[in-house]
């Protein structure tokens, strides 16, 4: 009996970057498809499909912040880094977030919608740069919208149409634990970052309330997990945050998970935001704590944020769209 496809050409003309190459063939023919999905990455295509609108809002030497419009008037940010030869893409899955973090104006406003495979992907074609790093670090958490988020790197890695080298991809997540099994399972090796940000359990539910649900033992040993399975180094990002998470006992433990395991700390430097109750350690401080790490042998980096300015943290530049929409 004869396959029923699941689309139709309508589905593809009207929204092609949705779909895998294979999925279009299924419906209008191996060649026609190969031709259709090249023109959607490789060149500027003639046909005016269905995009998000886009919004240059930012712009200096290194950096370049965009806000798209969705169909619905939502609005994300897709953040583009410089490099020497062509830059990263920071790329978002979620309109809003439901992960609260208290450094994070995206929490502050709650969840509000996932993207489709197409919204995400558009955010890399649409810059019409050349993109040599994706990551997913912008809007929302990657592993709340699991399918979705997966689809698009399927479609973007797809070598009929972008080709993006899966090493060149990396998710960064709070690591909710079920969801980190099933990315360990998938067969794709792509970066894992995960913002770990305490020690102890108690300061990850300060600073990650919505995450309480999560031992942060099982985090990290899901995300060691994964870092053996695909022989990946993976990152554990760690904002300092002075009196909450910058104590010996912390440096501790960290050494503790850490020590001999193919781990990279990245401790990072607090961007003001509009809360007031939390501040970065001072910079020796912080210094000192990187320092006692790397006594213990831990690989580290720090990076002092220049954030601020541009308001860089994730979601800032399109909570203000959004505000301004609704
Ligand atoms: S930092 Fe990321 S995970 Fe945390 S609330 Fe903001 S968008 Fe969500």
């Amino acid at each position: 009996m004869k396959k029923l496809n699941k689309y139709t050409p309508i589905d593809i003309w009207d929204d092609p970057y949705r779909f895998t190459c294979k999925e279009i063939m299924e419906v209008i023919g191996e060649s026609e498809a190969k031709v259709l999905y090249s023109s959607l990455y490789k060149h500027s295509p003639k046909k005016k499909y269905r995009t998000m609108s886009l919004k240059t809002v930012y712009k200096d030497c290194d950096t370049e912040k965009y806000v798209f419009e969705l169909s619905d008037g939502k609005c994300i940010e897709t953040v583009f880094i410089k490099r020497r030869d062509g830059g990263t893409a920071c790329v978002s899955t979620q309109v809003g977030c439901s992960v609260g973090c208290i450094f994070c104006e995206s929490g502050r406003n709650g969840f509000v919608r996932n993207l489709t495979p197409s919204e995400i992907v558009q955010q890399v074609v649409l810059l019409r740069r050349k993109v040599n790093r994706i990551v997913f670090m912008g809007m929302g958490e990657p592993l709340f919208n699991y399918d979705n988020f997966i689809k698009a790197i399927h479609i973007l890695r797809d070598r009929n149409g972008m080709n993006f080298p899966t090493d060149g991809i990396t998710v960064s997540t709070v690591g909710p634990v079920e969801q980190l099994k099933k990315l360990r399972e998938e067969h794709l090796k792509i970066q894992l970052t995960i913002s770990l940000h305490a020690a102890t359990q108690a300061a990850r539910n300060r600073i990650i309330p919505n995450m309480h649900i999560y031992d942060i033992n099982d985090v990290v040993n899901g995300a060691l997990s994964y870092a053996e399975r695909h022989n990946r180094k993976v990152v554990f990002a760690y904002l300092l945050l002075q009196g909450i998470n910058d104590k010996p006992s912390d440096v501790r433990q960290l050494v503790k998970w850490f020590g001999g395991k193919n781990v990279m700390l990245n401790l990072l430097e607090y961007n003001p935001t509009s809360n007031t109750q939390i501040k970065k350690p001072a910079k020796q401080e912080m210094a000192a704590f990187k320092q006692q790490l790397e006594r213990a042998g831990l690989e580290v980096t720090m990076r002092i944020s220049h954030g601020s300015k541009i308001k860089a943290a994730c979601g800032q530049l399109a909570n203000k769209y959004n505000k301004i929409i609704e």
